[in-house]
């Protein structure tokens, strides 16, 4: 079918955010305006985190960060569906993936007696070699569209990330701790004293950068600290 140039180039847009085939199997098509099908919205692993105050990622968090809440979207279960989306998301340049699911958990966490009294949110930051590598952080997209849902302000620039980590696999446990520990600084505490930060990630596993961004920010007076991230790998 021939299209005029701009209609293509309209079409190219479209595409972008609403892909023509569903983002995690990949073969049916999703319905209009969205970006995975019917199917696999129903069968991706949903945690109800949020209607748990003592789940299993708030446990993960004991005696090394003091939270108020933490809840996941997904169960990230390795070749699973959620980490299809996340793989979308962080390797195939499809940040609609971040915006659309903060969009959505954002509408159901604002009503949750465990999220209500968020004041803003903040993204785990990549340092500025490999954001620029990626195009985006998928982490604010995320951070971005739970801003919108649940009408709380969002600093992407809260933190930043202070050292460019391309593998790591030459180092000890130990030796990667101290790396993650020291690789995020403040840069606005003062605007955050007083407030409930929901700090969030693409993807949890052993909680090691959550815990040097969340160090970072309760060293902030009275700062209140929670999170939420879109994939939880348990075990
Ligand atoms: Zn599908």
């Amino acid at each position: 079918m021939y299209l005029h140039p701009i209609l293509e180039g309209l079409e190219h847009c479209f595409s972008l955010f609403y892909p023509n085939l569903c983002l995690v199997c990949e073969s049916k098509k999703p319905t209009r305006g969205e970006i995975i099908c019917f199917s696999c919205q129903h069968k991706l692993p949903k945690t109800d985190f949020h209607l748990d105050p003592e789940n299993a990622l708030i446990e993960r968090f004991w005696g090394r960060l003091p939270l108020h809440a933490a809840t996941s979207l997904f169960y990230f279960i390795k070749g699973g569906r959620a980490q299809q989306l996340i793989h979308q998301l962080k390797y195939n340049h499809k940040p609609a993936v971040g915006m659309r699911f903060g969009q959505t958990y954002g509408s159901i966490l604002k009503d949750s007696p465990l999220f209500q009294s968020v004041d803003c949110i903040i993204p785990v930051p990549l340092h500025p070699r490999k954001q620029h590598q990626r195009g985006y952080n998928q982490s604010e997209t995320f951070a971005r569209g739970l801003s919108m849902s649940m009408g709380k302000p969002h600093y992407p620039h809260a933190l930043e990330r202070l050292t460019f980590t391309q593998t790591q696999t030459r180092k000890n446990r130990i030796e990667r701790m101290n790396n993650v520990m020291e690789a995020f600084r403040l840069r606005s505490g003062k605007a955050l004293e007083g407030k409930h930060v929901l700090l969030v990630d693409d993807v949890v596993t052993t909680g090691a950068t959550l815990e040097a961004c969340g160090m970072q920010l309760l060293s902030v007076e009275n700062l209140t600290l929670s999170l939420a991230t879109i994939g939880f790998a348990s075990g």
